[in-house]
C-alpha cells in the first residue's frame, strides 16, 4: 500500500531487549523504472523485550558508528534510548536517534552461521552499498531470510510528480546476499506509480543494474 505523509510529534522512550535480527537500514528512491537508487544509513535491530510505550517487539535504527562501537550481534541483549518515528510511512523502524546504548548481556562470544541465511556480525556500510540489492519476496524476508544479515526492509520513497516534488512512501524487502542462494526468490514484479500515467514495472532489470558488480557467488 502507498500512503502520503501524515506527521506525528516524536517522543523519548526507554527500552531493553534481545536483538533477534540485525539487517542494513536503507532509503530506497524510485522514479518509474528509470531508476531505483538505494541509500544505506546505518542498522536496523529487531529487538524481543519492552520498551516504555509498551512494545513487546520493536525495531530500533542504530547508526554505523554505534554499531562499529558495541560489535552488537544477534542474541545480544541491550538496553538505550530512542525517540518514536515522527512519519508513520516513511520509516520502518519504530524508534530512531537511539542512545545511551548498554550491552546487558553476550550470549553468543563466537558464532557464525556462513552459509545463506547468513547469521553472523553485519558487514560494513559500504559493503552493503557496493554489493547492491535484488528484490526479495516479502515472505521470504518475514521467515526464512528474517536473520540473515543480507536481507533487508527499505523505507521507499516513490517520486510520483516530479515537477511539484511529491512524493509517495511504502516498504519493500531485499536482498544483498548471493545470487547462488537457494532460497532466493523475486516474488512479484514491483509496480512503480507516477502521476496521470499506468504504473511502470520494476520485474528484475533493475536488479541487475544494481547487483552488475559480482558474480553468481559473491
Ligand atoms: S535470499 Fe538473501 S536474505 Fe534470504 S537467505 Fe538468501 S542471501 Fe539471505
Amino acid at each position: 500500500m502507498i500512503n502520503f505523509v501524515s506527521e506525528n510529534t516524536s517522543s523519548k522512550v526507554n527500552w531493553q531487549g534481545k536483538i533477534v535480527s540485525i539487517q542494513p537500514r536503507t532509503r530506497v528512491w524510485r522514479y518509474l523504472t528509470d531508476n531505483r537508487t538505494h541509500y544505506h544509513l546505518g542498522y536496523n535491530f529487531f529487538i524481543e523485550g519492552h520498551s516504555s510505550d509498551s512494545k513487546k517487539q520493536f525495531t530500533v535504527a542504530i547508526s554505523e558508528k554505534q554499531q562499529l562501537k558495541g560489535l552488537f550481534r544477534i542474541d545480544d541483549i541491550l538496553e538505550g534510548t530512542a525517540w518514536t518515528k515522527k512519519y508513520e510511512e516513511r520509516e520502518f523502524a519504530d524508534y530512531y536517534r537511539a542512545g545511551s546504548l548498554k550491552l546487558l548481556d553476550r550470549v553468543n562470544e563466537n558464532f557464525e552461521v556462513i552459509s545463506p541465511p547468513c547469521i553472523m556480525m553485519p558487514p560494513s556500510i559500504q559493503t552493503y552499498e557496493e554489493r547492491g540489492a535484488r528484490i526479495l519476496s516479502k515472505s521470504l524476508w518475514k521467515t526464512k531470510c528474517f536473520k540473515c544479515i543480507w536481507a533487508n526492509m527499505a523505507n521507499v520513497e516513490i517520486q510520483w510528480d516530479f515537477d511539484k516534488d511529491i512524493k509517495k512512501y511504502r516498504f519493500e524487502t531485499f536482498c544483498y546476499g548471493p545470487k547462488s542462494c537457494k532460497y532466493y526468490k523475486m516474488g512479484r514484479p514491483r509496480t512503480v506509480p507516477y502521476k496521470n500515467r499506468g504504473s511502470a514495472l520494476d520485474a528484475g532489470y533493475l536488479d541487475e543494474l544494481c547487483t552488475e558488480g559480482r558474480d553468481e557467488n559473491e
